[in-house]
């Protein structure tokens, strides 16, 4: 009997089954219908072998301690700052728009107070900060709305800026100095032997057991378990009862090329040509040594695996009526990206996967400490378990 079964081995499934394994002696069984570790975040040497990101990109970047001491006992690291440009009016430009970007577009030689005045000069009147389009629009003005965002947007979406939340286009800051890192991050780095690496080492306990290829509707009604933590999508989890819940997907097309690097930053983005949004250069991340290169562009779609949440209010209030389902669903825990509707990025799903592990083992030993009260003399975690009486004051 598993005390666990975790749906699910990406950074939510492998965190909580490491902490319910070492520290609360569970016995956990991870399935996951993919034939690897590691979720989204999967990293491998290609045919060249040259180290990738099947789904993507993946920059690690946080502001909490907690977070990086967490996989820091499961990866050594190397030291990494995101860097994107942007590729408008046929020029390479450093996004976030900052200083140099402004001055590169317009030929111009601003210093950092004339491009805040420059900025506020272009900047529309928004009265109530609702959707990404006005985040921009309200900051910096339709002219670079337009050459930065909008098309980007539309391509990565399927929707205009006008119809997303506010939080899309407030992952990216506007800045008037010369900053032209991606992330502004305490800590910033790349697992230094790869993401399934670490992923490796996360989940390699022996009360742990992996089962790759395995849908988890294929063994839960001949593998007997306690509980259930859920990280896949949670409209599938219950057979879309409510209508789908939109995922944005993406398509990502690898290339190895014969010459050593081939694009002037790690990441370029292209918000208005092309079909792709942005084409990566994974040594640039990994910092691998190689006499060719290997890059991904990524092509975004409405079907396929469900990569992105996609935040608006109408989905809100889908996910909502999804979530009162999952809150009411007994021994069942939902967590992570797709689980919980909310687009995070890979340290806030380690936090909620740490947090959530600490209510669960709160709540047990709780249980523990009621079971004995006479010699913990826990009165006070008694009146939380057993039903007050309303006659008492
Ligand atoms: P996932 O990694 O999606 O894991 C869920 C797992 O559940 C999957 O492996 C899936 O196969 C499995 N599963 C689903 N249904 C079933 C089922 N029925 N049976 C068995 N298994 C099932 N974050 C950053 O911090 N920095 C970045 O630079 C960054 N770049 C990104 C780039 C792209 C293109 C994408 C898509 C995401 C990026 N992210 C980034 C976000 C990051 O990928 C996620 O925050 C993180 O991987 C989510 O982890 P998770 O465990 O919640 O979900
Ligand atoms: N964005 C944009 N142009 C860019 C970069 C980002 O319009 O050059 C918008 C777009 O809507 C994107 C969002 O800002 O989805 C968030 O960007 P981020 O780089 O955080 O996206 P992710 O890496 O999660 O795909």
């Amino acid at each position: 009997m598993f005390d666990y079964l975790i749906v699910g081995a990406g950074f939510a499934g492998s965190v909580l089954a490491e902490r319910l394994a070492t520290r609360s002696n569970k016995k956990v069984l991870v399935v996951d219908k993919r034939n690897h570790i590691a979720g989204n975040a999967y990293d491998h040497y290609n045919e060249d072998g040259i180290l990738v990101h099947k789904y993507g990109p993946h920059i690690f970047h946080t502001n909490s301690r907690e977070v990086f001491e967490y996989l820091s006992d499961f990866t050594d690291w190397r030291p990494y700052e995101h860097r994107v440009l942007a590729s408008v009016d046929g020029q390479l430009v450093p996004m976030p728009i900052n200083l140099d970007t402004i001055n590169k577009l317009y030929g111009l030689s601003l210093n950092s107070f004339e491009v805040e005045q420059f900025f506020e000069s272009q900047a529309e009147d928004v009265p109530v900060i609702r959707t990404s389009e006005d985040v921009v629009v309200s900051k910096v003005g339709r002219q670079l709305y337009e050459k930065f965002f909008k098309n980007y947007t539309r391509k990565q979406w399927g929707l205009d800026p006008s119809e997303l939340d506010k939080s899309v286009t407030s992952r990216v800051p506007t800045r008037t100095n010369r900053d032209d890192r991606y992330f502004t991050d305490t800590y910033q780095a790349m697992p230094l032997h790869g993401y399934t690496r670490m992923f490796e080492r996360l989940l390699d306990h022996p009360n742990i057991k992996v089962m790759l290829n395995t849908d988890y509707h294929d063994i839960i009604d001949f593998i007997p378990f306690r509980e259930m933590i859920f990280t896949g999508p949670v409209d599938e989890f219950f057979d879309f009862r409510y209508g789908k819940l939109p995922y944005r997907s993406l398509e990502f097309k690898h290339e190895t090329l014969n010459t050593e690097t081939h694009l002037a930053a790690p990441v370029v983005n292209f918000p208005n040509d092309n079909l792709y949004t942005r084409i990566t250069e994974f040594k640039a991340l990994t910092g691998q040594q190689h006499p060719k290169t290997a890059i991904v562009y990524e092509y975004p779609k409405a079907e396929g695996d469900p990569y992105y949440p996609v935040p608006r209010l109408e989905n809100a209030e889908l996910y909502n009526q999804y979530k009162k389902l999952a809150d009411e669903t007994p021994n069942v825990h939902f967590v992570g990206r797709l689980a919980t509707y909310k687009y995070y990025n890979m340290d806030q799903v380690v936090a909620q996967a740490l947090t959530l592990y600490k209510k669960l083992t709160t709540t047990s030993e709780e249980v523990q400490k009621a079971k004995k009260p006479a010699i913990l003399g826990s009165t006070a975690i008694m009146e939380k378990l057993v039903p007050r009486d309303p006659a008492k004051p």
